[in-house]
């Protein structure tokens, strides 16, 4: 699947929100979002005019897709998967997300970003269940047992770089290991909080 591959600090300055899509340097005075706290472009700077109701949806679509990394084609087909399923669709549309096999490998700080864990599952450095996945999408499910594959000083710099992130509770990692387990489904007081599932429902149900 196609993938971004432009500047992001952008996106963080469109949304007005740290979207953390850069690592380390998020964490850093370098963050873009902290030396121009404007939007991007020739306009960013003027007077902000009042935004339409599809305008704050439309811009939560945008938010979550770009938390995540994904294309909006990619972004869509997870909404129509999570409205077909019983329960909440925006919760279901987060869990899917959290699911992914590169969103954890990040969540459990062997990535310093999801686009620095995305690349580490394409590189072939993890094994589900003792088998070698490379697809970055893969959904994973409680019970699940996520392990690097060999060792490699890579994620040992991951590892010193992601200490500001706490592991959520759905997950069990060792360290020493290398290994996570995934323990339940994500609740959504434990996914992204910056996320507005709501709007992003009314965006695909006009
Ligand atoms: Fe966003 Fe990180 Fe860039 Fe700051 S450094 S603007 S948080 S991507």
């Amino acid at each position: 699947m196609a993938n971004y591959s432009g500047p992001v600090c952008r996106f963080c300055r469109r949304e007005g929100a740290k979207l953390y899509l850069k690592g380390e340097r998020c964490y850093t005075p370098k963050c873009a979002i902290e030396r121009r706290a404007f939007a991007p472009g020739m306009h960013g700077q003027a007077r902000k005019r009042k935004t339409s109701d599809y305008g704050v949806q439309l811009r939560a679509k945008q938010k979550a897709r770009r938390i995540y990394g994904l294309l909006e084609k990619q972004f869509r087909n997870y909404f129509d998967q999570a409205s077909n399923e019983p329960g909440v669709t925006g919760v279901n549309l987060l869990r899917h997300l959290e699911l992914r096999l590169d969103n954890v490998v990040y969540r459990i700080g062997l990535g310093s970003s999801r686009k620095q864990a995305r690349q580490l599952v394409t590189h072939r450095h993890f094994e589900v269940n003792g088998k070698l996945v490379n697809v970055p999408s893969f959904q994973l499910k409680p019970g699940d047992e996520v392990k690097v594959k060999g060792s490699d000083g890579v994620f040992d710099l991951a590892l010193d770089a992601s200490k500001v992130r706490p592991v959520p509770s759905w997950l069990s990692f060792q360290t020493d290991e290398k290994s996570a387990k995934i323990l339940a489904r994500p609740e959504r007081h434990e996914m992204e909080p910056g996320v507005e599932e709501q709007l992003i429902v009314e965006f695909y149900s006009r």
